[in-house]
Formats: structure tokens, sequence, C-alpha cells
């Protein structure tokens, strides 16, 4: 890619123009990282861009964007050094027009983020003071940070994304101006801000993004029920750490650095239902959240959906956080229902809430070692292995197809995954001893 991307520089600058390395790459090259993507930035123009790079395609003509093909997968931007005329709808310019790489440079989010690498030189060209901030560990708004946010307010999320990612500090007007404008977050879409808090999210210091989205006021427009956590006061002798909320922060400071998105999702979400559901017994005093759990599946839906998770991620989130309680029981289980619950897809994610769900309050894994232990000792054979006897075979002892039929199947598997029923002839006998049927009526069978 990088080596893509020179030669396009190279070609830029043999046909006379100005051509540089620009945004976030310099930025992780300086510190060491492998960027993402090699954009490049040129003074000239789209059209000579696509003159001299035949195949190449102009994605964002009003931009002044062209992407060229770098390899069979790997794609270059080279954009023209632009400027970016008045902003009305809070997202995007009215206009731009082509100007020079000190102006390209000012229209940039950060400093970090307004570098510009020579690479025939091997110099950095930094208009911005960038090249200090990034030595200082500093996100700062190029320009008047006010203006910046106001201009476009997604910046107000990729601050906070980019403090995260870069583990960097925030300068001090930047981060007034995210704090006094966080409302304004409402204006843009909700796809993008997603996105912006699904990296946040998924990357290792996502505490620190989690405290900058509470404190920054971005919190409240994007997941305003993470706030109703606070207060929210449980029974010490479990939860010796605290209120809803510092239990949810504590859990997600205990995840691996890598973690999958339904989990982590899950870990902020299973117990969004606590403050609607805790009740506190006349007697004792003791507070409790019946339901909890169900109501905080449906929770994570709604919420999920409100923000356009896409299915394949909001169902495994729900999955979990509905069966997160049910792994205090797990030692009084009866081994079917073992079995059921670790063939569950899920069910990685579900113990890796699980752990951190104790290491956030009462600190015992027993329930989980107990699950591992289990998921070693069931792994020898499949751990829902295929039926011992089918549907047609009930038939031919005279039951009709029908719900009851399904759950005598049910009842059936739950013996063999128990053990106790291991082979055809054994599920069969056990059918005629404790369900010798023909006289159950089916609705919608023939009598
Ligand atoms: P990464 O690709 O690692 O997420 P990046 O810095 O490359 O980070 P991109 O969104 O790819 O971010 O954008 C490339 C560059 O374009 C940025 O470094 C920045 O200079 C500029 N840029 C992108 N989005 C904005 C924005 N909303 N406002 C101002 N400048 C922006
Ligand atoms: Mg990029």
């Amino acid at each position: 890619m990088r080596a893509a991307a020179i030669q396009i520089i190279e070609k830029l600058t043999a046909a006379g123009h100005t051509a540089l390395l620009a945004g976030g790459c310099v930025r992780d090259m300086l510190l060491g990282r492998e960027p993402k993507d090699y954009d490049v930035a040129t003074s000239a123009r789209p059209e000579e861009v696509v003159r001299l790079f035949p195949g190449a395609k102009t994605v964002g003509a009003h931009f002044g964007v062209v992407v060229v093909r770098a390899g069979e997968h790997d794609f270059i931007e080279v954009a023209t050094f632009r400027s970016d005329g008045s902003y009305s709808d809070g997202r995007r310019p009215d206009s731009v027009t082509f100007s020079t790489p000190e102006m390209d440079a000012q229209r940039r989010d950060f400093t970090v983020n307004g570098l510009f690498f020579d690479p025939l030189a091997g110099k950095v060209i930094d208009f911005v003071g960038g090249e200090w901030d990034l030595r200082l560990g500093l996100l700062r708004a190029i320009g008047v940070a006010r203006d910046r946010f106001e201009e476009d307010r997604l910046r107000l999320m990729r601050c906070v994304r980019f403090a995260t990612v870069l583990g960097f500090d925030i300068e001090h007007a930047t981060w007034e101006s995210v704090c006094g404008l966080a409302e304004k977050i409402k204006s843009v879409s909700i796809e993008r801000i997603r996105d912006e808090f699904i990296k946040i999210m998924l990357h290792e210091n996502r505490v620190r993004g989690f405290d900058l989205l509470v404190n920054s006021g971005l919190m409240r427009h994007i997941l305003p029920e993470i706030l109703a956590l606070q207060g929210c006061e449980q029974p010490p002798q479990f939860h010796p750490e605290g209120d809803v909320f510092v239990h949810t922060r504590l859990m997600l400071s205990l995840l691996p650095p890598k973690v999958s998105l339904p989990l982590v999702m899950s870990v902020l979400l299973h117990d969004i239902a606590k403050p609607a559901t805790q009740t506190r017994d006349a007697d004792t005093g003791r507070i409790r959240f019946n339901g909890h759990d169900k109501l905080g599946a449906e929770m994570t839906g709604e919420i999920m959906r409100r923000m356009k998770f896409p299915n394949d991620v909001i169902e495994p989130a729900m999955v979990a956080v509905e069966h997160h309680m049910t792994f205090m029981e797990v030692k009084k289980m009866r081994t079917a229902t073992l079995k059921r619950m670790l063939s569950r897809p899920t069910i990685d994610d579900e113990l890796a809430l699980h752990r951190v769900d104790c290491l956030g309050s009462n600190g015992k894994l027993d329930n989980y070692e107990f699950l591992l232990a289990k998921r070693e000792e069931f792994a020898s054979a499949p751990l829902v292995p295929p039926r011992l006897i089918n549907g047609a075979d009930l038939i031919q002892l005279g039951w009709h197809a029908g719900p009851a039929l399904g759950r005598l199947l049910n009842a059936i598997q739950t013996l063999q995954l128990d053990g106790q029923l291991t082979t055809k002839d054994e599920a069969l006998a056990w059918v005629r001893a404790h369900a010798p049927v023909a006289d159950v009526f089916e609705e919608g069978a023939e009598a």
C-alpha cells in the first residue's frame, strides 16, 4: 500500500504537480503504527489525476477525490488540495475550492490529522503544529475549536474516538468546546455516530472513551439509558463496588483488549433494566431487580435498533443479556440444561460477560470455572448429539403430529443429554412405558 502510494506520488511529481501523503497515515507513520490506509493530497485537479491513472474513478467529484487502484483489493484516495466553504448543515461544506497544501491543512479536524509527508524528500510538512502535538500526545482542534465543531458536528465524536485510540489528552479549549456543543451531536446521522461509538468501544482503551462520552455530555444524546444507571443502588452484599453505573464501568475495564461487538454491547447493556425493575422489600429493605434480565434483553434490542446496529450484532447481544442471570445457577442445573447452554452459539461471549460480571462485583469465579470444567468434560462427544428417535418413530407408535409430540421429543432429548437414555431401543421402550399415547387429543389432528 505504502509503496503504491509512493508510486502515485512519483508519477504526479514527474508530471509537475505537488503530491504528498496526508492526514491519518502521516500521523500513524510518525507514531510507529501501521496506517489503515494511505491518502494522497495533490495540486493536480481531479481530471488530471484521472488522465494520469487510466481506470481511476472519481468518487467525490464535488470534493475532488479520485480513487486509484493500487493492487487487487487496494485503493488509494488521491484528493486535490482544497478549502472548505461555509457549512450550513452541520456536517458537510456547502462548497469547496481547490487550493494549496497550507489551506488544505486548515480544513482538517485535529492538528495531528493535519500533517503532510513528502516521501521523495523524506520530509514532514506541518502547517498546524501537529508534529509537536503528536510528541506531546495532545489532541487539539485546528483553528478555533468551537467553530470547527460547529461546522461539522461529527468531529465531536471523532475527538473522543481519537483521544481513545491514540491515548491522547485533549487540549483544554478543544475539550471545553466538545462539552459545550455536545448537544449538537443530535444533528448527525445515527449511523455515523454509531460507527464512531463502535470504534471507541472496540478499542482496548474503551473505558477512557466511555468516561469521555459521559463527561462531555455526548452519552446523554447517544445512550441516555446509561446515565440512568448512575445512583441506581444495589444490595451491597452482592455488589460491594457500588451502583449499577460503577459496576458496568468496572466490567468494561475488566474486558480483554480484543472483544467482539456483541460482547461489549452486552456488557454495557446487561443491567440496563435495573433502574426500571428496582424494588425494596417492605420488611427488610432488601433491593431486588426481578425480571431485569428479560426486560434488559428487550431494552437492548430497542436501543440497538435505534442505533441501527445490524441484526447479527443485536441478536447475540440480546441473548447474552437475557441469559446472564442463569449463570448464577449453573451448579444446580441438570446436565441436559448445561449441555444446551454450552451449545449456544453465543456461549463464548456469554462466558466472557459472566466473567467480568463476577470480577466487577463479588470477584467469585466459581460458576465460571465450573462451566469451563463442564465444557472440558463434555468435549469428547458432541454437546447435542443426534436424537435417538424422531417424530416418525413416535407416529409409528400411535402419536399424532403436533405440539405435544414436539414436547415429547424434547423430553426424550433431555433424558438423552442427561445420559439416562443411550440407544434408540431404550428410547422406544421408555415411550411405551411412560407415554403410551393414542388417547391424547391434539387440536387439528384426526381423532
Ligand atoms: P483512521 O482512518 O485511522 O480512522 P484518519 O485520520 O485516517 O483515521 P479518516 O476518516 O480516514 O481518518 O480521514 C482522513 C483524514 O481526513 C483525517 O486524518 C483528517 O485529516 C481528514 N478528515 C476526515 N474527516 C474529517 C472531518 N470530519 N473533519 C475534518 N477533517 C477530516
Ligand atoms: Mg484513514
